[in-house]
């Protein structure tokens, strides 16, 4: 447990946090930590499963390690030893041990798990001090200088004193609580598509990338509990009803179909998953992250994307860091949001920046090549550092720019 002792009472105790993802969770146990009294309203039924394996980096290890959370964590790691790249044909272009596209650095503190186990943790972790609603979601939130009334979609309105929107980088918190010109949304002409499929390759805890056209991957990630693929594509025009997922499996194989490899195999399994995810990246950029009452953490107010790993480590810090921001100002949330706002900001910038510059690694023939160049060269003992580094890029230790209100305890 961390070492804030929990009040009785305080200050705008009632927060709703709106969205049971990594974000909500995380706030939810640190709030209740704190002695504030947190409501979260998931809008599925139940916790969301899907999604590939997610990075936890740098200053996110320390707060699941504050929570108790490490060993856990350390028990569901995907355990991914390495990985192939492979052509058309199967035949291994190159292999590596020294590190893996999604893990990064083979050995490093940081933690590599799958999006639903960690989900899990988060979530049984707070059932005993957070009141969970399922099924529902705002369709209004009004405030007031003293408090926030928020009717819900099953007909339902409740009051509250606090609304943290962390409904991801879709957030209908910030459609509703924020004005449209609040926020920009940078899309970064890729999609992902993701889903479950049987380890029908036979691999132990490695990975497999399939460079399937220049601008067209596949990954084959077989880790230690599940098998996923994941293919992703350049697609800067792309247009889609993201409801429609028939319609979206659709374009997936129009854009992959025939391409060699296991590829029709694995369209077929992917697209016959109950857990099919798919996602056209996107970053959310904002001039500030809270208004009035309501303030947004995670990806609902600055999804970094996929692409640069490190949405959930700034889900993870930013709840933390605003639980943290509550307690210390007692509840006073004008002072708390700003705090807030401005301690994450360079952190979120620099994750964000990270994205847009590595976020089309492997994507272009060239930089493709070079890639292979270093997993060759990085099995070799003595430049294996080096390549290492620059091969994993983005993927070194990071993770690291951001103070806690209280490492600094006393002086903020
Ligand atoms: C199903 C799924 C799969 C993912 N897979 C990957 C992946 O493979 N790789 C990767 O890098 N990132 C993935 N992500 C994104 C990653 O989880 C986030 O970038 C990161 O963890 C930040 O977490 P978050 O809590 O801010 O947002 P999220 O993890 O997106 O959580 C948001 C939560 O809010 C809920 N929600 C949405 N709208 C409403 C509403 N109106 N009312 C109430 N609840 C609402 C959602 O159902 C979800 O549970 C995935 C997200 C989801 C939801």
């Amino acid at each position: 447990m961390g070492e804030t002792e929990p009040r009785t009472s305080v200050h705008n105790h009632r927060v709703l946090i709106v969205g049971a993802g990594i974000a909500g969770p995380t706030l939810a146990y640190w709030l209740a930590h704190h002695g504030f009294t947190p409501t979260v309203v998931e809008r599925s039924r139940q916790v969301r499963g899907g999604g590939q394996a997610i990075d936890v980096h740098g200053r996110a290890v320390d707060v699941l390690t504050r929570m108790g959370l490490l060993d856990a964590a350390h028990a569901a790691r995907t355990g991914v030893r390495g990985m192939d790249f492979v052509n058309a044909r199967g035949r291994t272009l190159a292999r590596t041990t020294a590190f893996t596209l999604t893990g990064g650095v083979a050995g490093s503190p940081d933690i590599e798990l799958m999006r639903t186990d960690l989900a899990t943790m988060l979530l049984d972790s707070t059932r005993a001090t957070t009141e969970y609603v399922y099924g529902d979601h705002p369709v209004a939130i009004d405030q007031t200088a003293s408090a926030v009334t928020v009717e819900f979609a099953s007909g339902s309105a409740r009051e509250f004193d606090l609304v943290v929107g962390a409904d991801g980088v879709r957030s209908a918190t910030r459609s509703i609580a924020f004005p449209a010109d609040g926020h920009r949304l940078h899309r970064l002409g890729r999609y992902i598509a993701i889903g479950d499929v049987p380890n029908f390759l036979g691999y132990d805890r490695w990975e497999t990338f399939y460079a399937a056209g220049p601008d067209r991957r596949v990954c084959y990630f077989a880790g230690a509990g599940s098998t996923r693929v994941m293919f992703s594509k350049t697609a800067p025009d792309l247009d889609v009803d993201r409801y429609d997922e028939e319609g979206l499996k659709a374009l997936l194989r129009s854009h992959f179909a025939g391409d060699g490899w296991q590829t029709d195999r694995l369209l077929d399994e992917v697209t016959a998953t109950p857990d099919f995810y798919f996602d056209d990246l996107r970053q959310v950029h904002m001039d500030a992250w809270h208004l009035g009452r309501v303030a947004l953490v995670g990806d609902a107010g600055y999804c970094a994307s996929p692409s640069s790993g490190l949405g959930t480590t700034l889900a993870i810090v930013g709840a933390y860091v605003l639980a943290g921001e509550l307690a210390a100002a007692h509840g006073d949330h004008h002072l708390a949001f700003a705090r807030y706002d401005r301690r994450m900001r360079p952190f979120v910038a620099d994750c964000q920046e990270r994205a847009r510059r590595g976020g089309n690694l492997y994507i272009t023939r060239p930089r493709f090549w070079l890639q292979l160049q270093q997993i060759r060269l990085s099995n070799l003992r003595p430049l294996r550092r080096v390549m290492t580094g620059l091969a994993a890029g983005s993927k070194g230790r990071i993770g690291m720019g951001v103070t806690f209100p209280d490492d600094d305890r006393g002086t903020a």
